[in-house]
């Protein structure tokens, strides 16, 4: 079997990177940078969101596992101390592997160019270049409202604990395939008006946003931000496409939820 190690970079990830490799060599599995079947990253959950777009041609052939070096994280779940135990559970395939759902991004341009597809493993979010972001805001291919204020941000289930949750958005188990949509600071009185809550939809339900005066923004795909100019219309829904986790003892995603969020007293 291959594997690949993704590490933050500081001393301690490094170090522990060191250490796994030399550990699942001995136990004659393959360094392979290119085509690995599982990715170890060393970390935090950025470290993840990282090791995840490095490999995201390939997500049907490898599986995640993170091991946190800072706090306890929502896709890092490992600790160093764990580190042995994990590498002979590695080196003794087959592993059960857990499925969570993504967000597809597809971004249109009114100058003809071609459309661009993305995946997202936490979020995007839209913000204009200068002032409010005014939106349309299309769900199933009907207007729902129009869109005045900071920025827009969807993400999937597991995704929902990072920027959604700062923005009121639900906590949702990752076993529902779905995507949230969260408002940033929008502008609401008598002339302008949007729902006001965070909105969940279901598989094969689309979200269309489309500009209205402005055509260029920030658009964020979890920790990468890229501008888009000239944007005709920004699509979101349930990827066909799904991120797999190395599942090698059981760690619910309530529990993770309290210790991060609660206590981690246990
Ligand atoms: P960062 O600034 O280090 O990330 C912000 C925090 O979010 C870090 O503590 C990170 O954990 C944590 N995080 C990442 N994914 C999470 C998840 N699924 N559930 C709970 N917490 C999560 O930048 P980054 O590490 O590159 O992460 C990018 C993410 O930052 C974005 O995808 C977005 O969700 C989040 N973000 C949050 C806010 C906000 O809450 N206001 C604003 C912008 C971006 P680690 O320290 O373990 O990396
Ligand atoms: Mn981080």
């Amino acid at each position: 079997m291959k594997f690949a190690i993704t590490s933050k970079g500081n001393p301690a990830s490094n170090a522990l990177t060191q250490k796994v490799r030399t550990y699942l060599q001995d136990f004659e599995m393959i360094y392979d940078e290119s085509n690995p079947d599982i990715v170890i990253s060393i970390g935090g959950d950025g470290t993840l969101l990282y090791a995840f777009h490095r490999y995201s041609s390939r997500l049907d052939k490898t599986a995640f596992v993170g091991v946190h070096t800072g706090h306890l994280g929502f896709y890092a779940d490992w600790v160093p101390s764990e580190i042995e135990k994990l590498v002979i559970a590695i080196a003794k395939t087959p592993y059960q592997v857990v499925e969570y759902p993504l967000l597809e991004v597809v971004i249109r341009y009114r100058n003809g160019g071609k459309e661009m597809r993305y995946l997202a493993l936490n979020e995007s979010t839209v913000k204009g270049l200068v002032g409010t972001l005014v939106m349309d805001v299309e769900i199933r291919g009907d207007h729902f409202e129009r869109f005045r204020g900071d920025g827009l941000c969807v993400s999937t289930p597991s995704g929902s604990t990072a920027y959604n949750k700062a923005l009121g958005g639900a906590i949702i188990h990752p076993s529902l395939p779905s995507i949230q949509l969260a408002e940033m600071a929008s502008i609401n009185n008598r002339v302008f008006r949007t729902v006001g809550s965070p909105l969940i939809l279901p598989e094969h339900h689309t979200l269309v946003l489309k500009p209205v005066n402005s055509f260029d923004f920030h658009v964020t795909l979890d920790h990468l931000t890229v501008m888009h100019r000239d944007v005709k219309s920004i699509q979101f829904k349930v990827a066909k496409e799904k991120v797999r986790f190395a599942r090698f003892r059981p760690f619910p995603f309530w529990k993770r939820v309290h210790d991060s969020f609660i206590s981690d007293g246990r």
